[in-house]
């Protein structure tokens, strides 16, 4: 079986990876080359947009911000799994506040605004400090602009107007003002829907965020209060979009109450763990369903930990000493900032993994790993 997965980052290699021992073959299009590549090496060419459509016996996607004629293609052929309608979803905030109030999960108390009248409007009926998202285009905090007194207000909105007029999307673009969550952590859920519509839910996962972007993701299964809320607010969402394949929410915690942030129509960072952590990882039970195959088990065998490894290509190898230490590289050029790799973590107990994390935490340099080992203490 061929699959095609649109984009060819590392979701989209890892993917690969985890295809390979059941006889499906991924490639990848790579939106920028528009060619259909290799997602390992990135260099053999399997043709364009149309052949790989062709070729493929199902199509998927790595990230959300697709151009739509490309999903309307992959749609027409019958093979794409989730909807495009999902996959859109994702890349529009606006649209994704709809589905959260269809399916009646719990968010923060938001407006959509697309003019300075809405703004300030947004401004006078939402309690402050407020948040502020392009319903666009946004990632990793990007896009992003946080209001905490009004006085802030005519400067933000000059970045925000600006920041619309620049907007190439050729669609029209909107910002969400959004309530800031006092949450206690963040926490995210990876879950997987079958064509047949059986849901499976991994274990809730904790998230660390360094600038913005996610640093440490640590599994946990000792909340059953929690991992039920999460695990019905998945099934509405998936439900609602009659999803197939892997979906991932993110939620804010707030005392025993669960809010969701965002919905990410993918296999998603916080559920890299499972690689090592759970019966089947998050890549493999995604390929399975879109090849509409029996989803597997999504228990986990141990705990694990996540460690992202952001703007450097290198680490130290004696790491690898460390028992059940397990290093992923993506194979991309450096560049600050930039997801270049992961590092899984496992204990066969709770206390062992967190005495795994701390000694892995010293052992990695501080400058590339900035307040990992300040987050390990407070384990
Ligand atoms: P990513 O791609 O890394 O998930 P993103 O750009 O899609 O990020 P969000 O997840 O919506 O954006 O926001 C980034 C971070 O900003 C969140 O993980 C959270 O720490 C903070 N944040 C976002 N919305 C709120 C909110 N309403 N209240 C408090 N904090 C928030
Ligand atoms: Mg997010």
């Amino acid at each position: 079986m061929n699959v095609l997965v649109l984009g060819a980052g590392q979701l989209a290699r890892m993917m690969a990876l985890a295809s390979k021992p059941l006889n499906i073959n991924v490639r990848a299009y790579d939106v920028g080359s528009e060619r259909v590549v290799d997602p390992l090496s990135l260099s053999v060419d399997y043709g364009d947009l149309a052949q790989g459509i062709l070729d493929a016996d199902a199509i998927t996607a790595e990230f959300e911000h697709i151009a739509h004629d490309v999903l309307a293609a992959c749609e027409q052929s019958g093979k794409l799994f989730p909807s495009s309608q999902a996959i859109k979803t994702g890349g529009d905030r606006r649209l994704e506040k709809t589905l959260l109030a269809q399916a009646g999960v719990a968010n923060a108390k938001h407006k959509i605004i697309a003019n300075k009248f809405e703004f300030d409007e947004a401004i006078e009926s939402l309690t402050l400090p407020l948040i502020m998202k392009s319903a666009l285009a946004g990632y990793d905090g990007k896009g992003q602009w946080r209001l905490k007194d009004k006085s802030e207000a005519e400067a933000i909105w000059q970045e925000i107007k600006s920041f619309i007029e620049g907007d190439t999307s050729g669609r029209p673009q909107a910002i969400v003002v959004e309530q800031m969550v006092p949450f206690d952590r963040e926490v995210s859920m990876v879950g997987v829907r079958s064509k047949t519509g059986q849901t499976l839910a991994y274990p809730l996962t904790e998230n660390h965020h360094s600038k913005g972007v996610l640093s440490v993701s640590l599994a946990i299964n000792e909340h059953q209060n929690l991992q039920a809320q999460a695990t019905e607010a998945f099934d509405k969402i998936a439900n609602a979009l009659d999803y197939v394949g892997v979906l991932a929410i993110e939620f804010f915690q707030v005392g025993d109450s669960l809010l969701v942030n965002e919905i990410a129509p993918r296999v998603h960072n916080s559920g890299h763990w499972t690689q090592q952590g759970a019966d089947t990882c998050q890549f493999e039970n995604h390929i399975r369903a879109v090849c509409q195959l029996p989803l597997g088990s999504t228990e986990l065998v141990r705990p694990t930990a996540m460690i992202n490894i952001l703007g450097t290509d290198s680490v130290p190898h004696s790491i690898l000493e460390i028992p059940s230490v397990t290093l992923h590289w993506y194979g991309k050029g450096k560049r600050a900032g930039r997801k270049m790799g992961h590092i899984n973590v496992c204990g066969s107990t709770r206390t062992e993994l967190i005495s795994r994390l701390t000694q892995l935490s010293t052992m990695l340099p501080n400058a590339d790993f900035p307040d990992v080992n300040e987050y390990v203490s407070t384990l």
